[in-house]
Parts: structure tokens; C-alpha cells; sequence
């Protein structure tokens, strides 16, 4: 049986990042993925935003790690060669009867620390996207784009050169509580660890049901998210990223715009409460229910200028109604040995290095 100072299960964006993190500090690190590869669940479907913290309550999780994980996601990319771009944003209000939430998301952008922000008018609006159609906007310096599969192989590339091992195929299914660690039982064989990590994305909550624990009753409400694209000779409509207000139920950011790194435009993602984690394509939006959405930001698309692309699951925290939510990153009271993450939602993807911070300081805790 191996041994281990620290277990890591789940290979997604969070996971690669704590591997990559904890491996500089100690030895004897074993990520486990379920999964053939590595970034298959949310991390590698979503809309690869670098996100500057507008939306999340003061002083929330969320907040505090999108705000310290946008410079270091910019500082990993540019030092390890990953596709990615600065492009700036515009959250539009398309009346003047959306002028107040957009002063008010503006506000909590401020508080939150986000700079360089600046309300800006049609004419800026027009002057920076010709073919978006507002009343008012938001104009954010700092969100970017990135190549969200490449960035996941750095991470993890990065730790398996650091010593970290890397195994797929390796699905949890058994963990037992030890006197002086927690042994792992998956796919892959048995491991005893000082040290776990629960970084399962969407099924977080099935992991932490595995020990027994109180945090067992965190439950995670999958949000399924789905995505057009613009045809390719429509492509060059948006030059970067084009937000509506986000929905005030704090169910998603709303339907926007993206050029991605490779220069395509996704439209998405939508918003809807799912029973089944691995429903991804069953009962999928049509095309032409994007359109009204689509319209109010960029007035000239039709149905025939939209194609299908792909959809994501959110590992939600909050049942329908239940607000923004926030991330759970602590040390299980009933298994001290034990980091839960729970409920990493967006802005996951570029939170992960500041997420992988903390989760090194507690694992230093833990293993002291
Ligand atoms: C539609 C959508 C759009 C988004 N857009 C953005 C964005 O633009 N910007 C942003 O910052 N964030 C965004 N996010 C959020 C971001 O994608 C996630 O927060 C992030 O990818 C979560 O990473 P993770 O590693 O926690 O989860 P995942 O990527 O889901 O990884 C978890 C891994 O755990 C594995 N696993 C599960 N159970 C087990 C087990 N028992 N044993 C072993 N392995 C297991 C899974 O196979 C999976 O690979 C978006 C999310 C969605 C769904």
C-alpha cells in the first residue's frame, strides 16, 4: 500500500492547481481523477473567462479568491506560454431602466476592490463593440480569456514535475477514517494519507458523504449551462466579452458574449436546475431559444447566424432561489485531516491558484 502526505481527489482546474501547489512543499502527493483525462468535468466546460470579482458579496470566498486568482491566472499564463488574452469586458444595461442595477453591481465591484472600472455610454459602447446595442455599461479593464484545458495541463504538468503523481482512472469510492490519517480505497488501489483533499467539483458533496462527516449534508444542485456559438462569418461581431446584468437571482451572470482565445464567439451560458450530474445533451435547448437574450446585446443576430456548442455543469450550493452562494473551503470539523471544497461554481477557473493557497496553508496546519 502506498503512503502518502497528501491525497488530492479530483483532477479539474482546483485540483491540479492544490497538486501543483502542495508538491512544491512536500513529497509523496497522488492526485486521483476518476476520469481517462484530466479536466474533463467543469474545467474544460465552461467559457474560460478570467473573471475581476464584480459580482460576489464583499468580502465573500468568491470574492476574495477571484481577486488575488486573476493577477497570478495572468502572471501562470504568460510565465508558462498559455494561450490567453486580456481583452476587457462590458456589462451592458440595455434601458435606462437597468441603470440602477448596473450603478449598484458597480458599487460592489468597487467594494470588492476591481479597478480600473468606468461607467461608460452608448458612444464607448458602439466605439469598442459596433455591433452591441446599450443604454449603459460597465467597461472592466481587468477580465481576459484563457485556454481553460491548457491551463490545466500546466498545473498538473507542473506538479508531476515537482514529484506530484498524477493517476486517472482512479475513482474514489471508499475512504476510511484512520487514527492518524485517512485511507483511500479507488479504482486504482489503496492509499494511506496524513493528508486528503476533497476537490471532486460536482460530486464534492458524494466525497464527503463518503467519510460519514456532518459536511456530508452539503448538498450540490447541478445547473446545467449550454452554449451557442457564432457562425464563423459572423465571428468577428463581437471583438471581446459582452455581459447582459446578471439575473437577479443569483442563478448565473447571464447570457453573454465571448470570444474565446481561438477566435470563435460562444453565446451562454443558460441556467437550469437539473436532477442527473452526467445530464450534459438530454432535453437541450433549441437554437432558437437564445435568440431573445442574444438580441437585447447584439440586436442583428438571427437564429440562422447561431450553431450548438457545448454545456457545462455548475456545482451549485443554493436550491432555485437561494441567491449567489458561496464557496466552502475548510478543514471537516468531524476529520480535521480532511480539506473539503465544496460548491466551487464560478469563478472557479480563476480562482483555482488563489484556492490552492489557502488549501496549501491548511494542509501545512494539517501536516505541522
Ligand atoms: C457553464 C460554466 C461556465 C463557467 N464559466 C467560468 C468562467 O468563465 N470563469 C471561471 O472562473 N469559472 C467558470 N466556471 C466555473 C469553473 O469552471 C469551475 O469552478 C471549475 O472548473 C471547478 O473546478 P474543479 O476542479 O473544482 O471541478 P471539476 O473540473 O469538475 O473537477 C472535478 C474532478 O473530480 C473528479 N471526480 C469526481 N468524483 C471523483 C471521485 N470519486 N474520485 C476521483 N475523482 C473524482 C471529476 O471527474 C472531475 O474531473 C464555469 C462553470 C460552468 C459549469
Amino acid at each position: 500500500m502506498d503512503r502518502a502526505n497528501i491525497v488530492i481527489i479530483g483532477g479539474g482546474v482546483v485540483g491540479c492547481a492544490v497538486a501543483r501547489a502542495v508538491s512544491a512543499r512536500w513529497s509523496d502527493v497522488f492526485l486521483l481523477e476518476a476520469l481517462p483525462r484530466l479536466g474533463m468535468g467543469a474545467s474544460s466546460r465552461n467559457s474560460g473567462v478570467i473573471h475581476a470579482g464584480l459580482y460576489y458579496p464583499r468580502g465573500s470566498l468568491k470574492a476574495r479568491h477571484c481577486l488575488r486568482g486573476n493577477p497570478l491566472t495572468y502572471e501562470f499564463c504568460a510565465a508558462h506560454g498559455i494561450a490567453h488574452r486580456r481583452t476587457g469586458k462590458l456589462v451592458v444595461a440595455s434601458s435606462p431602466a437597468e441603470a440602477s442595477a448596473l450603478a449598484a453591481l458597480h458599487r460592489n465591484a468597487v467594494a470588492n476592490g476591481v479597478e480600473g472600472l468606468r461607467l461608460v455610454d452608448r458612444a464607448r459602447i458602439r466605439a469598442l463593440e459596433p455591433h452591441a446595442e446599450g443604454f449603459q455599461a460597465i467597461e472592466v479593464p481587468s477580465t481576459g480569456i484563457v485556454s481553460a484545458e491548457e491551463l490545466v495541463k500546466a498545473y498538473a504538468r507542473i506538479a508531476a514535475d515537482q514529484g506530484a503523481h498524477i493517476v486517472t482512472q482512479a475513482r474514489v469510492e471508499r475512504l476510511e477514517p484512520l487514527r492518524d490519517g485517512i485511507r483511500v480505497v479507488s479504482a486504482a488501489g489503496e492509499i494511506e494519507t496524513k493528508c486528503l483533499v476533497n476537490s471532486a467539483g460536482l460530486f464534492a458533496d458524494d466525497v464527503a458523504a463518503l467519510l460519514g462527516s456532518r459536511m456530508g449534508r452539503h448538498r450540490i444542485y447541478p445547473v446545467r449551462g449550454e452554449y451557442c456559438e457564432l457562425v464563423r462569418g459572423k465571428q468577428d461581431w463581437v471583438r471581446g466579452l459582452v455581459y447582459p446584468l446578471p439575473h437577479t437571482d443569483g442563478k448565473s451572470i447571464g447570457v453573454h458574449f465571448t470570444k474565446t482565445v481561438w477566435g470563435s464567439v460562444l453565446i451562454g451560458p443558460t441556467a437550469r436546475y437539473i436532477d442527473d450530474k452526467n445530464n450534459y445533451e438530454r432535453d437541450r435547448y433549441p437554437i432558437e431559444d437564445f435568440v431573445p437574450e442574444a438580441k437585447l446585446l447584439l440586436p442583428g443576430i438571427e437564429t440562422s447566424d447561431l450553431v450548438l456548442a457545448h454545456s457545462g455543469i455548475r456545482a451549485k450550493l443554493t436550491p432555485p432561489g437561494g441567491g449567489i452562494g458561496d464557496f466552502i473551503i475548510e478543514r471537516d470539523p468531524d476529520f480535521p485531516r480532511v480539506v473539503q471544497l465544496i460548491g466551487i461554481e464560478s469563478p472557479g477557473l480563476t480562482s483555482a491558484p488563489s484556492i490552492a493557497e489557502q488549501v496549501s496553508a491548511l494542509a501545512g496546519e494539517i501536516l505541522a
